[in-house]
């Protein structure tokens, strides 16, 4: 990517620009399972044995020994789960089982209770019986020797339980990444204090905590910087120091005050500036000693969308995880939508039910500068560079902000 226009990117460019310098980290730690939640493993996970461990049943009925044509069988025991029935069956006889009990020796085969008649010491099965039916097999779930879960792998409930399963109590993980941020302006105004004429209070710095809270890294919020190109320098190279990333908000468009770009152009290599999408233009990305930083823009919308779409990502990669992109779904759009072609827009957007199909329209004023139309939203409509206007009723491309697990 060496004929890219720092003054130009695509959101696409940008991402495959920025991933090339993400070197994830290398350090690792062990970690009981609970803790591992959220974490990259470091190490494969390898199933000692067999999940399950040995043939059961799946349902409640009774266990037998298929043979073609054979109606009436003969019930000598029961089978419960963890109390398995310890002798051998014959051709000609069954024990009554439980859902996952083991089935017993001599046995094959499970019919469901409601499918046979009980008739004092014997069963007649109602319907035709397959062999092996309603039998979990030992292995079936995970074999031996397996890998269970690949290096790379982000921790999920599920993963959590998966492990347990295999009696293990530990895994290798990455160690948590640190990750600093404050903001930059003049205006801002720190929660607690009151506001005076021109100023704001500072949202950038708890979304963005919100945000980073949803990814297992150390999380070191810097505070509200002024614009002072001492103070943001001081900062800014005591961050890039002790972290792996540092983000910022505000500062780095053009205007008089905006300090970050002739700081990171003395300290950093700078990569690029900005991007054609909306909101998110002005967006630096660049390297400052070790330290990968990013500048998003102070409307805090912006903030938000340039987090999602690149900072995000490049967190879980240097956790040490295979990023997935993120799923996108063509949905109706209800709504006319303006959009001028030749940049990328991430609008905010409400999915809704229409008697069982799901729809999607703008959550009306879509200012860079307007955080409530992100709080009403639970999806981007993402428009691509070479959408223009759509009228109600066209297709779109939706991106979910909210996730089952
Ligand atoms: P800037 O990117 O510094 O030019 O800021 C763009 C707009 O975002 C201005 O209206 C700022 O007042 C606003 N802004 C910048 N930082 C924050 C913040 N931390 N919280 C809320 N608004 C902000
Ligand atoms: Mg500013």
């Amino acid at each position: 990517m060496e004929d890219y226009d720092p003054n130009a990117m695509s959101v696409s460019q940008a991402r495959q620009f920025i991933q090339q310098f993400l070197s994830p980290i290398s350090a690792t730690e062990t970690l009981p399972i609970r803790e591992s939640l959220g974490r990259v493993l470091s190490a494969n996970v390898i199933s000692p044995n067999n999940v399950p461990n040995y043939n059961n049943s799946a349902m409640d009925g009774f266990a037998f020994r298929f043979s073609e044509g054979v109606k009436i069988i003969k019930v000598i025991g029961t089978a419960f789960a963890g109390r398995p029935f310890t002798d051998e069956l014959k051709a000609g006889e069954c024990v009554k089982i439980m859902t996952g009990a083991m089935i017993p020796a001599g046995a094959d085969t499970v019919v469901m209770q409601e499918h046979v008649v009980v008739k004092s010491e014997n069963i007649s099965l109602l319907s035709n019986i397959k062999p092996g039916a309603n039998v979990r097999l030992a292995g079936e779930d995970l074999r031996k020797g397996q890998t269970v879960l690949g290096r790379g792998h982000l921790m999920r409930p599920a993963d959590l339980g998966l492990v347990a399963s295999l009696g293990i109590g530990e895994v290798s993980a990455y160690k948590k990444i640190k990750v600093a941020f404050f903001s930059t302006g003049d205006e801002l105004i720190s929660l607690g204090n009151p506001l005076a004429e021109g100023q704001i209070y500072d949202s950038n710095r708890y979304t963005l905590f919100g945000m980073l809270s949803r990814l297992e890294v150390d999380v070191h919020d810097l505070g509200a910087v002024p614009d002072d190109p001492n103070l943001l320098e001081t900062t800014l190279l005591k961050a890039a120091s002790e972290n792996d990333v540092v983000i910022t908000s505000g500062g780095v468009s053009v205007g008089e005050a905006d300090h970050m770009k002739t700081l990171l152009a003395q300290h950093g290599q700078v990569l690029f500036w900005k991007i054609n999408m909306k909101p998110g233009r002005p967006l630096a990305y660049g390297k400052i000693g070790n330290a990968h930083y990013f500048g998003l823009p102070g409307n805090p919308v912006a903030t938000m969308v340039t987090f999602y779409q690149f900072v995000r990502e490049a967190i879980i990669t240097l956790m040490g995880a295979t990023f997935q992109p993120l799923p996108l779904f063509k949905v109706e759009c209800t709504e006319p939508i303006k959009k001028a072609t030749g940049r990328t827009e991430f609008q905010r957007g409400l999915l809704f039910d229409v008697d069982g199909i799901w729809k999607v329209k703008p959550t009306g004023a879509q200012g860079s500068a307007i955080l409530s139309s992100m709080s009403q939203a639970n999806c981007f409509i993402v428009l691509d560079e070479s959408t223009g206007n759509l009228e109600a009723g066209a297709t779109v491309q939706v991106q979910l902000l909210d996730g089952l697990v």
